[in-house]
């Protein structure tokens, strides 16, 4: 295997691309790129994070061979001992993660798990009352091309149009006109902190469920670094691979145990067949993980390094969006630095660089998606691989190097080589 010698790999992983090179040489030739890629750049997605290798490695276990539909204790396939045993410690994991009372940790996603969650709590044609993707919702929220916008009545609360910020007098407002029965908060790129008992207060005064979908925040929600959601929301959903750090998955919680069993009746038969029980493996790794107080120490990071990020980008002409951050990413307005700078040329030179990111789009953005005017960064997985605030400031010089020169070829070159070395100190695991 022609790895660059350079690139630090585990054990395991050398043995993986070794085991594959004569066998399947273009799944190798992928893999290996891959791996290095992700070595060799800085990882700025803000929904993206760098698993431990105990996780990476029992997502590719034995247990991906098993059919174990239903729960554990009632399956329809036998041979299942080990399998709820596992589960169980999964779900126990995430209730004391989380401190609540019921888990399901079955959906194969975040966007599943709100299927499930919709169906649980909701009739089709019942009005849902969320934040439009266009202001930093997520499109399982009531996108009209998605499950959620075709089988439900969408009613839309907005941000304040000149703070950028959740305005909960509005929300109120618009949930008294439209008496949903189901509202929800909880978002892909808000940067500030959320008042879940507010928006418990609201829904209490309108009659209406609150769910609360943390994937981004579950990590910082889990290490108290972000208030909780519970005991104010009705039901909890959340991804399991972003500031959480485990697993590709899905995630439902709640303290209500009616609630609990329409929940579990919706993920299975619902919405899905058989459990990918490899991933219900590494989320119970990845939440025992979660529960150490290294895993503090690392959230309370991710939110210092973010801040810092942020000062470092302000301080060389770029705007935030809301004026800042309080969790573990931002929302940059890159026309503070240069009227013509798009999002989509930004995230390509960036790219280029060695610097990953994606473009987003900032609340009232006047260009299309396919443009944007903004980047949406985050800190999780620079943080993952032992940055400090220090080393923010370098990342802040490198971006602003990049899009100042508006992508020249040989200052992203110059950056590109920069950014390899720098990072080649900084292995995946450690
Ligand atoms: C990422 C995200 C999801 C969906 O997660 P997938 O695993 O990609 O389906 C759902 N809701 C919010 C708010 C998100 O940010």
């Amino acid at each position: 295997m022609n790895f660059p010698k350079d690139v630090a790999l585990d054990a395991m992983s050398v043995q993986l691309l070794q085991l594959l090179e004569g066998y399947d040489p273009a799944a190798a030739r992928l893999m290996a790129a891959e791996a290095e890629r992700q070595a060799t750049t800085l990882e700025l997605i803000a929904s993206e994070n760098h698993v431990s290798m105990q996780v990476m490695h029992a997502a590719g276990s034995w247990l991906t061979n098993k059919y174990a539909e239903g729960y554990p204790g009632k399956r329809y396939y036998g041979g299942c001992e080990f399998h709820d045993g596992i589960e169980d410690l999964a779900r126990e994991r995430a209730k004391q993660l989380f401190g609540c009372r019921f888990a399901n940790v079955q959906p194969h996603s975040g966007a599943n798990a709100n299927t499930a969650t919709f169906m649980a709590m909701c009739e089709p044609g019942d009005t849902i009352l969320s934040l439009p993707i266009k202001s930093g919702g997520h499109l399982s929220h009531g996108l009209k091309v998605n499950f959620s916008g075709t089988f439900y009545k969408i009613a839309e609360y907005d941000l304040d149009a000149t703070t950028e910020l959740l305005d909960y007098d509005a929300i109120a407002t618009v949930a008294r006109a439209c008496k949903p029965k189901m509202i929800i908060c909880g978002y892909s790129a808000y940067s500030r902190v959320i008042d879940f008992a507010r928006f418990r207060a609201i829904a209490d005064e309108v009659g209406a469920f609150l769910m609360a979908d943390i994937a981004h925040i579950a990590g910082l929600v889990a290490a108290g670094v972000h208030p909780s959601p519970f005991p104010h929301a009705h039901v909890v959903t959340t991804t399991t691979h972003k500031t959480l750090r485990g697993p590709r998955g899905g995630l439902i919680l709640t303290n209500d145990e009616e609630i609990a069993k329409k929940i579990d009746r919706k993920v299975f038969p619902g919405t899905q067949g058989g459990p990918l029980m490899h991933i219900i493996g590494a989320k119970a790794i990845a939440f025992g993980e979660a529960l150490k107080p290294e895993f503090t120490v690392y959230c309370q990071q991710v939110v210092k390094n973010a801040s810092a990020l942020a000062a470092g980008l302000v301080k060389r002409g770029y705007r935030l969006c809301s004026g800042g951050t309080d969790n573990h990413l931002m929302l940059v307005d890159l026309r503070a630095r240069d009227a013509n700078l798009t999002g989509a040329n930004a995230e390509k030179w960036l790219e280029t660089a060695g610097i990953i990111v994606n473009k987003n789009g900032i609340p009232n953005d006047p260009r299309p998606p396919v443009a944007t005017s903004g980047l949406r960064l985050g800190t999780p997985a620079l943080t993952t691989r032992g940055l400090k605030e220090a080393d923010m400031e370098l990342v802040a010089n490198w971006i602003d190097r990049v899009l100042g020169s508006s992508g020249d070829a040989a200052t992203v070159t110059a950056v590109r080589a920069e950014v390899r070395a720098f990072c080649l100190k900084f292995p995946l695991f450690h």
